[in-house]
């Protein structure tokens, strides 16, 4: 009888990025690539071709701020819109009195960007698809590298599953849709996922 211990629930998310890396389809060449990232910015890599990408993980905030020519009083009006925040000047209303002016656009860093999970089979930090991705039903099935493939097969083929010792109450397992967990379709998934490590 096997049996696996599973893994605490952040060992294998979106933040994999952060340590040992999310494999995914290159842009330009289909090719393996990998996402990581740090404090600072996600980057892309191809394995293939030598394709790379970074991206700014700040979230920056866009104001205007004026004092109104008419009511007098001093006000700052959040640019949400992503088109108008290329912009240096913009028009803007004063939110008290509606009268419209010109005003400088202010760039302020507001924070390190939270990262989404993984989503239809894509990483959240560029929108790549993932190298190790399937579909069983309709529904994809996908690991974020080769050890978390490694991981999900040992963990769906085994005949007992523990939780990890301690104070955690949320495992690995917590991330995997019911439909993974499911006794009738684990071994199919598995064969599945033993024909993505293969590839
Ligand atoms: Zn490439
Ligand atoms: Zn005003």
């Amino acid at each position: 009888m096997s049996r696996i211990v599973d893994e605490p629930y952040f060992t294998y998310s979106a933040y994999n990025a952060l340590t040992s890396g999310i494999q995914v389809k290159c842009p330009k060449c289909h090719g393996a690539g990998m996402v990581t990232a740090d404090d600072d910015n996600a980057y892309f890599r191809c394995l293939s071709c030598g394709h790379q990408e970074t991206r700014d993980r700040t979230i920056y905030r866009y104001d205007v701020h004026n004092q109104c020519k008419n009511c007098g009083r001093y006000y700052r009006v959040d640019i949400e819109d992503e088109e108008k925040q290329h912009f240096s000047v913009l028009h803007v209303a004063c939110p008290y009195c509606g009268t419209t002016m010109s005003g400088e656009v202010h760039k302020t860093a507001e924070a390190f960007s939270y990262t989404a999970e993984i989503q239809d089979g894509r990483e959240p930090y560029f929108g790549l698809e993932l190298w190790f991705l399937t579909s069983f039903q309709g529904k994809p099935a996908w690991a974020l590298n080769r050890e978390h493939l490694a991981y999900l097969i040992d963990y769906l083929s085994a005949d007992l599953r523990e939780k990890p010792l301690g104070r955690a109450k949320k495992t690995q397992a917590d991330h995997l849709p019911a439909f993974m967990k499911t006794a009738k379709n684990r071994e199919r998934i598995v064969k599945l996922l033993k024909k993505l490590q293969e590839g």
